[in-house]
């Protein structure tokens, strides 16, 4: 990464290194905009992003995805107006860091991912978190501050009315544990995995146009639920919800009901967990990827294909879309032995009913994200 800084920029001294990871919904999908529960866990995926200070006044931002190099005015920042392309990550983030008081300091940054972009691991979320720690370069902010910040970012800059789940798992991931957020309190509590069984993540290496569009129906249409029923989704248990159910439009109490038994579902899974009951852990995955399939409808195909697919291989748990969907991961529990046999299997599956070559992505959850490794 360094080498690739001084051919950019001439020299790497000084150059620090941030690092901010991607994530895995285990469960607990489209939930979070509405504050309920979701539980994450943030992978050894990551985005880097090496800088160091410039002398001349630039920001001045390389993409190695991209093969893209962007300048601006370090002190025109809390002016910009979106730009509608990938500097928009990183620009949001800027702008809302001069409006909380860390102005931005000119500096050269290079950015280095190994999230796949539009895939539903939250390459958006750790571009963000880079992005922050690199223009703070070491001055203090309350890590929790810090999320709600890059969230801004997304929902003011980039205009996507997300929830706090991507941002916050970046920040707050740990090694071999996943993060239940509680995304109204902001609390969290960690869980402990169950040593036998491994999750792997599988990207159908598409992205529908749908995407952008149906999240924004889905946010309109929880928000509709809940002002309807005077109540905030989370707040119903799936009973409770069904006695008031005939109150809503049919279409918008399909929506809600996937909210409201996803939230319900997140606890049981985590119970499920500590007592080490996997084919329960296993069957609410599948129960969540029919309500995101058929009442929340953010499925396609392609991830319906993988879903039903896994679950014929021997050692599968269970399995679900993850992410916002119209494409991009399905995530699967299984017994760690099985993962090879799993791999042959889905690829061939997949290529032969669509002639694509799902990528698979085995999940080692892992730290949220901080300074370092210098060499990634
Ligand atoms: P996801 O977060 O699931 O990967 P999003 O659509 O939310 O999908 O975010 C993907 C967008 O984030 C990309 O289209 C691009 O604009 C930006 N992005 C992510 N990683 C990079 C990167 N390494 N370089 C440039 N842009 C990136
Ligand atoms: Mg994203």
């Amino acid at each position: 990464m360094l080498e690739t800084f001084r051919q950019l920029f001439g020299s790497a001294e000084g150059a620090r290194i941030y690092r901010a990871p991607g994530r895995v919904n285990l469960i607990g999908e489209h939930t979070d905009y509405t504050l309920g529960f979701v539980l994450p866990v943030a992978l050894d995926l990551a985005t880097h992003i090496a800088a160091v200070p410039s002398p001349d006044g630039m920001l001045r931002i390389y993409s190695q995805q991209r093969r893209e190099l962007r300048e601006f005015t370090a002190a025109g920042i809390p002016q910009r107006q979106p730009a509608h392309d990938w500097t928009d990550y990183p620009i949001g983030v800027a702008v809302e860091l001069a409006r909380a008081g860390f102005p931005l300091a000119p500096a050269n940054l290079l950015i280095c991912s190994s999230v796949p972009e539009g895939s539903g691991l939250s390459s958006s979320a750790a571009l963000e978190v880079a992005s922050a720690l690199a223009f703070l370069s070491g001055r203090a902010i309350d890590p929790l501050d810090l999320a709600r910040l890059c969230q801004r970012a997304e929902r003011n800059f980039v205009g996507v009315p997300c929830g706090i789940m991507d941002q916050y798992i970046s920040i707050f991931g740990r090694r071999n544990s996943a993060v239940e957020i509680d995304c109204r309190s902001l609390g969290h509590r960690f869980v402990p995995l169950p040593e036998s069984i491994t999750f792997t993540a599988v990207n159908s290496m598409v992205k529908h146009a749908l995407a952008g569009s149906a999240y924004k129906d889905r946010v309109a249409e929880c928000a509709a639920a809940a002002d309807a029923l005077g109540l905030p989704l989370r707040d119903f248990s799936p009973s409770q919800f069904e006695s008031k159910a005939h109150n809503l439009p049919p279409l918008v109490a399909r929506r809600a009901r996937h909210v409201v038994t996803e939230n319900a579902r997140v606890a049981d899974f985590v119970e499920s967990s500590m007592r080490g009951d996997l084919a329960r852990m296993g069957r609410l995955m599948v129960e969540s990827h029919r309500s995101l399939q058929n009442d929340y409808e953010v499925s396609c195909p392609e991830l319906d294909f993988l879903v039903d697919t896994a679950l014929s291989i021997d050692g599968v748990y269970g399995s679900r879309m993850t992410g916002g969907g119209f494409g991009g991961c399905t995530v699967t529990m299984l017994r760690p032995d099985a993962l090879p046999h799993f791999q042959q299997q889905i690829v061939s599956a997949y290529e032969a009913r669509f002639q694509v070559t799902p990528q698979l992505y085995p999940c080692h959850p892992s730290p949220g994200a901080g300074e370092g490794p210098a060499n990634p």
